[in-house]
């Protein structure tokens, strides 16, 4: 009896399992071959590299940013592509950054800086005043205010080469370079160097924002390279009276008006429930921005021009969002979702790429229970592509916002060991992108959505 029950259950369940696993399986090797033959993605990001460079918000390079995005998907023959109009800081940098470490014993070395993002300029003479090398906050108690005051604070804290997890290194040292130059004006420094948040050992200065505290005086703020850092520790156990000089001319204007560039495939069963895919559009004034983030910009819109290509109609709505001012003060992201909210739009899942166009290993997700656990077991889908990590905890800065719906959130995590060479710098630049990295990305993005789509998970 049991014997035949398993023979009926083989010529009947069998064949119907197999069936629908194997369509999906088809439908994500055709992801992955479209994407890996086709260089329009790339070079979406050649042209954003090589065209728009130093696309911060508000700037001319990011209008130009918007424009071109706004008519690659313009072209592309979806249901919508429009423009989402939000405010945004206008900060710029101004002239070129000098600085000098000017020592009597070792003489006088010329040093690569940059001004950190939403930084007070030093004026037109620039600033000249002894260092103080500190490496934590808690140092300033001891030191006291006779030490600090009137001269330039020197955070020299390194990311951490131990952590495997460059995020979590970055995370540990970030606060020197965001809440640095306050902590130092309350005891009455005069400006602040900041070790660049790098592993890497080199001559570029890496920026990135900061935040002034309103109690204490605003002084200027700068990012010095990792090599220069070096050096000036170096020169400081040697001459502790040594001087250090920088001149910086940056400026903030008032707020002007940019946008978040969305186009949409519309779902043709649950058009109202929206699955967005996005990257941030803007990026720092020093550099190309091509890891970070014009290709999870490109990602999201190759996301799209594969549901196209392939014919695929999703039975929810896929927006591709490249969102503005991610990295000064995530205006767009909290915008779009102020928008949603007015709207009364239904949110089903989101995702972001904004770890760089790096060979991805998997996704992080943060999604209830339920969810969760269906969507982490998507991983088997994606394993012979050697994506395997598929863990708890997700989102992205731009998507945050939306998890206030509930909305399951999700994080494109590529290998993450040389993400921060790149990270805010000059040498971020499109030459650093892979396009068999960057296309196993956005295979996998539409893959991922496919999937959560059509098994509606
Ligand atoms: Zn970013």
């Amino acid at each position: 009896m049991f014997r035949i029950v398993s023979i009926i259950i083989c010529l009947i369940g069998l064949p119907v399992f197999l069936k629908g696993q194997v369509k999906e399986e088809v439908q994500i090797k055709m992801f992955f071959n479209k994407a890996l033959t086709d260089r329009t993605a790339y070079e979406n990001l050649r042209y954003l590299c090589k065209n728009t460079k130093g696309r911060i918000a508000g700037t001319p390079e990011a209008a130009t940013a918007v424009e071109f995005t706004f008519q690659v998907m313009n072209r592309m023959n979806l249901d919508s592509v429009f423009l989402q109009p939000v405010q945004v800081p206008r900060w710029v940098r101004g002239e070129k950054e000098q600085a000098k470490i000017l020592s009597d014993k070792f003489g006088n070395k010329e040093v690569p800086i940059t001004a950190l993002g939403i930084s007070i300029g030093t004026g037109e003479p620039g600033l000249t005043a002894k260092v103080i090398e500190v490496h934590n906050f808690e140092q300033f108690a001891e030191l006291g205010e006779e030490k600090i005051k009137g001269n330039i604070v020197f955070y020299n804290r390194h990311m951490d080469p131990t952590l495997i997890n460059t995020f979590s290194a970055y995370g540990a040292a970030t606060n020197q370079r965001t809440q640095g130059a306050s902590k130092a004006a309350e005891y009455g420094a005069v400006g602040v160097v900041v070790r660049s948040l790098t592993t890497a050992l080199d001559d570029h200065p890496h920026t990135g924002v900061m935040r002034y505290d309103n109690n204490f005086p605003k002084i200027p703020a700068v990012a010095i390279s990792t090599n220069g850092a070096d050096l000036l520790s170096l020169w400081l156990k040697e001459d502790p009276n040594l001087n250090f000089y920088f001149r910086t001319t940056c400026e903030t204007f008032p707020d002007v008006t940019s946008y978040n560039v969305i186009g949409e495939i519309m779902g043709s069963k649950y058009p109202e429930e929206i699955i967005t895919v996005g990257g941030h559009l803007d990026a720092w004034d020093n550099s190309e921005g091509a890891h970070d983030d014009g290709a999870g910009c490109v990602q999201a819109i190759e996301v799209l021009r594969l549901f196209k290509k392939m014919g695929i109609k999703p039975k929810r709505t896929i927006r591709a969002v490249m969102f503005m001012d991610e990295e000064i003060a995530q205006r767009g992201g909290k915008e779009y979702a102020r928008q949603a909210d007015l709207k009364n739009e239904k949110h089903y899942f989101a995702l972001e790429s904004d770890r760089g166009g790096l060979l991805l290993k998997g996704f992080g997700i943060t999604a209830p229970e339920e969810r969760l656990e269906k969507m982490l077991a998507l991983k088997k889908y994606f394993e012979p592509y050697g994506i395997q990590e598929f863990t708890k905890g997700g989102g992205g800065v731009d998507i945050g916002p939306l998890g206030q719906f509930g909305t399951p959130l999700s994080s494109f995590v590529p290998d993450m060991q040389r993400y921060f060479d790149f990270h805010h710098s000059a040498f971020d630049t499109f030459e650093q992108v892979n396009i068999r990295e960057l296309q196993m990305g956005s295979a996998a993005i539409a893959s991922l959505i496919y999937l959560i789509d059509t098994f509606d998970l």
